[in-house]
């Protein structure tokens, strides 16, 4: 679990600015629901045999013995909120949320047990254009941020529940004749969650998969006929993608659309962004059919891909426009009624008046660490005449003097 430092931070403000705009841009909305829930919601709606509910979740029981979970992902809170509170009768949604996840996982670059997610999810639409519309939304994302040219994104279709369990039947039976060949994970796998086997990292189980039945043979046709639909959507938007149809995700609750966003910037944890159809989960969490798609996105990676590419924008670091300097007795005396007027004057100026006091030299130092444009100069002189120095600490402009009724404008005119 990391600290965010306020050196760090404003990359993360940066990219929530950036997140922010491009939902508003669709007229996606924020909801926010709590980061415990009851540990039953996550092993329903997660599913009891993936990694996350088998060995990933941070559960305890509270004073009155129920058992509590950290949420691992943000799906499943985000429909037992819209089940709970009537937002899926007959409506369409189109929803986003931020927050911090906890999986108990093995750190490392790119995973930790406290990390952030960006979580999009849309209730009520079945057909293909929304899911197309989740992926236009982070491509043009990707694109804002620079780093579109460094993602591929992956997609695959899974199918109706009905043809997965009839390919999972025809998969274990072709996989339990050469069970002693595949890796260890896979073996458990087999009696457990067999469709993951498909994202196996082994190289021998991915050579046996090779010759294992083709999941396009059992896919139904509606399922089919969605895929298509996306492909062409996709296709005259001029998205380009691959079709990969080893992808399966990790979560139990996906059909038909599945999509990742992946980069080989980042070594072993190249997926920034997972997402796609979960026609059946609101039923299983006790709501009426509905369907839902979705995509999450890891925030730390797509941190440490825009620093990896060097596409961060060298203002963002920068918090200070103006710092005001007060020497002597009756300019400290005055110094944070005078901030207060050009903060009145200059509400999108971002101006940090000294405080602690300090010799000239020694405030002039901080102004100049502080990456302020300007030093704002008080002393007991210019508490006498009202006025206040101007030094440019960037540029070449000459020290000049303003009273304070004009200072806001000369520091326009100076092109802050
Ligand atoms: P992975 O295969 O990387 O474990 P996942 O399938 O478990 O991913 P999801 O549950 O789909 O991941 O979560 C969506 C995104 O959240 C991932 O694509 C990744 O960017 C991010 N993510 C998942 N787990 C972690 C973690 N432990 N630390 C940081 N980011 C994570
Ligand atoms: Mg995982």
């Amino acid at each position: 679990m990391n600290d965010v430092l306020p050196t760090d931070s404003p990359l993360w403000q940066y990219f929530e600015k950036q997140v922010k705009a491009v939902l508003d841009q669709y007229g996606y909305r924020e909801i926010r629901t709590p980061v415990v829930e009851p540990t039953e919601l996550f092993c329903r709606g997660v599913g009891e045999h993936t990694d996350i509910v088998e060995k990933e979740m941070y559960t305890f029981a509270d004073r009155n013995g129920e058992s509590l979970t950290l949420r691992p992902e943000g799906t499943a809170s985000c429909v037992r909120s819209a089940i709970e509170h009537g937002l899926l009768h007959n409506q369409q949604h189109r929803l986003w949320y931020q927050g911090p996840m906890f999986r108990y996982e093995r750190p490392q670059k790119g995973r930790y047990r406290q990390f952030y997610q960006l979580g999009v999810e849309t209730y009520g639409i079945a057909s293909a254009d929304i899911d197309a519309e989740l992926i236009l939304m982070t491509y043009r994302l990707f694109k804002q941020l620079g780093v579109a040219e460094s993602v591929t994104l992956n997609i695959n279709t899974l199918g109706s529940s009905e043809a997965r369990a009839q390919y999972r039947t025809a998969l274990v039976n072709y996989l339990e004749g050469v069970k002693d060949q595949l890796d260890e994970d896979s073996q458990r796998r087999l009696t457990t969650n067999p469709m993951r086997i498909l994202d196996s990292k082994s190289a021998s189980t991915q050579a046996l998969l090779d010759a294992a039945p083709n999941f396009d043979d059992f896919i139904d046709d509606e399922s089919k006929q969605h895929f298509a639909d996306l492909r062409t959507i996709l296709d005259a938007a001029g998205v380009p993608y691959v079709v990969n149809s080893r992808l399966v995700r990790g979560l139990d609750y996906y059909t038909k659309t599945v999509f990742e966003w992946i980069t080989d910037a980042l070594g072993a944890q190249g997926t920034v962004c997972g997402g796609g159809r979960y026609d059946g989960l609101v039923p299983m969490l006790g709501g009426k059919p509905t369907p839902g798609s979705g995509f999450a996105m890891g925030i730390e990676r797509l941190l440490l891909l825009l620093q990896e590419l060097n596409v961060v924008p060298d203002g963002i670091y920068n918090t200070i426009d103006l710092y005001l300097v007060a020497a002597g007795e009756q300019a400290e005396a005055v110094a944070l009624a005078v901030a207060e007027r050009i903060r009145d004057a200059l509400p999108q100026a971002r101006l940090q008046a000294n405080c602690g006091g300090g010799s000239f030299k020694s405030q002039m130092k901080k102004a100049d660490k502080s990456g302020a444009r300007f030093a704002l100069i008080l002393g007991d002189q210019e508490v006498a005449d009202k006025s206040v120095q101007i030094k440019d600490l960037q540029g070449h402009n000459e020290q000049q003097a303003s009273s304070w009724d004009d200072v806001a404008e000369v520091l326009i005119k100076l092109g802050l």
